[in-house]
């Protein structure tokens, strides 16, 4: 089964979550499927090994793996980036909402559709010239991963790719995430 058809099969979608006028793709029933899971995992592996920007990076230091660490975004993204970096051996940052992290740490504002929030990052988690792999579950505006993006290249991080379970493509988020580049593992 391709891995798009996989994904749509399992997403639950939620109309009026969690506000009127929003459909909501919810994800869980793909996290919760083993076999679902494993190959979602492998896909945002996968999705960044073949970045050409992460194989340019990766060519100074051949046959190694495209990225040293992950960071995955607040909550969901935490699942995701989890299974990336066991799946390739390295290790897994958190971005967390705004008050979770205890130590020194960075923050950046992000718009919301009303307001803003505040995502944070340890200011010791990413070390200057390490490469990156961001991963969240959907990419909608953009708001989230752009933030995401800045804190890391704030530490001096490398973001080597970006990559996402569900791109919503009518929101148009990855221009946002330009000059880097998104991986989808289904565009809708
Ligand atoms: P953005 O900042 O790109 O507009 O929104 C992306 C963030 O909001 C992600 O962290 C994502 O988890 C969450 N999000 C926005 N829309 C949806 C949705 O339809 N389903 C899920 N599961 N998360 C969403």
């Amino acid at each position: 089964e391709r891995l798009d058809e996989l994904i749509s099969g399992l997403t639950v979608d939620v109309p009026d979550h969690p506000e009127p006028g929003v459909l909501f793709r919810d994800l869980t029933p793909v996290f919760a499927d083993g076999p679902a899971f494993r190959r979602v995992v492998e896909g945002l592996a996968a999705a960044s090994a073949s970045d050409p920007r992460a194989a340019a990076l990766a060519d100074s230091r051949a046959g190694e793996r495209p990225f040293d660490v992950v960071v995955g975004v607040e909550a969901r993204g935490f699942l995701l980036a989890a299974g990336v970096a066991l799946h390739t051996g390295v290790g897994v940052v958190p971005v967390r909402k705004a008050g979770k992290l205890p130590r020194e740490r960075i923050a950046a504002d992000y718009a919301l559709e009303y307001g803003t929030a505040t995502l944070e990052l340890h200011a010791d988690s990413i070390r200057p010239g390490q490469r990156v792999l961001v991963v969240d579950d959907v990419l909608a505006t953009g708001g989230t991963l752009a933030a995401a993006v800045t804190l890391v290249e704030q530490l001096g991080g490398v973001v080597s790719a970006v990559a996402v379970v569900v791109e919503l493509s009518a929101l148009a988020g990855r221009q946002r995430l330009a000059p880097h580049t998104v991986h989808a593992l289904w565009t809708t």
